[in-house]
Formats: structure tokens, sequence, C-alpha cells
């Protein structure tokens, strides 16, 4: 089982704010901004580069469980606003290779990203 598996299992503590049967979405451990979620498919996925074709449900869960979770956090306005990062593979910056969708927010985001 994969790190977010375990998670989803309820076999590690985490802080889940959401699950639907597609979906679970909890607090990232180590917060990279005051608002700091990770959404993460029930299907273990190692990477967005991995995906087939019959992820596409899947895949597309993700970003519509993202804005509800956005919304339930208060941050899906324009004036506030969200950011989406996936990391794919160790030039990214991967280090758990259960596909997962960052959401940050909270605070302004730079850009381009480091
Ligand atoms: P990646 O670097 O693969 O894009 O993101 C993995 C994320 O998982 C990191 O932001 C890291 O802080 C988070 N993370 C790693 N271990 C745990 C854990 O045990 N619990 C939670 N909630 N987050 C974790």
């Amino acid at each position: 089982m994969t790190l977010f598996e375990k998670i989803i299992a309820r076999e590690i503590p985490a802080q889940i704010i959401y699950e639907d049967e597609w979906a679970c979405a909890f607090h990232d451990i180590s917060p990279q901004a005051p608002i700091h979620v990770l959404i993460v498919p029930k299907k273990a996925i190692p990477r967005v580069g991995e995906a087939v074709a019959e992820d596409q449900s899947q895949l597309g869960a993700l970003l519509l469980t993202a804005g509800k979770v956005a919304s339930q956090l208060g941050v899906n306005e324009r004036s506030t606003g969200f950011r989406l990062v996936i990391n794919n593979g160790v030039n990214a910056g991967e280090t758990v290779p259960h596909l997962h969708v960052h959401l940050l927010a909270g605070r302004s985001l730079d850009w381009p990203p480091g």
C-alpha cells in the first residue's frame, strides 16, 4: 500500500476534510501555505504521466474535488483564490508515488514557481 492508501484506510492518521467514492482530501503534514491540502484519488495511480484512458473519470473527479474543497475552505473566489500543483517525477519534486493534487491558498503565491 502507498502512504496515501494507508491514510485513506485510516492506518496512518491525517486531518481528512473530504472524502467521496473517488477521492480523499487531507491537510499536508508540512504545509507550504496557510492552507495546504492534498487531494488524492482512491485509485493509486503512481503519477499523472502514468494515467491511462480508463482513468479519465478518476482524473476529472480530482479537479471537481479540488473545487469543492476550495469552496469548503472559503477560498473559491476570484478575490482569494488557490493554486493546484501536481509534481510528476524527480525534477518536479515528487516524493510520494501516488498521484495527488496540492491545493495551496491563504497567501499570495509567487509565479513562476521555483
Ligand atoms: P509530493 O512531493 O510527492 O508532490 O508531495 C507529497 C506531499 O505529501 C508533501 O507535501 C508532504 O509534506 C506530504 N506528506 C508526506 N508524508 C505525509 C504524511 O504522512 N501525512 C500527510 N498528511 N502528508 C504527508
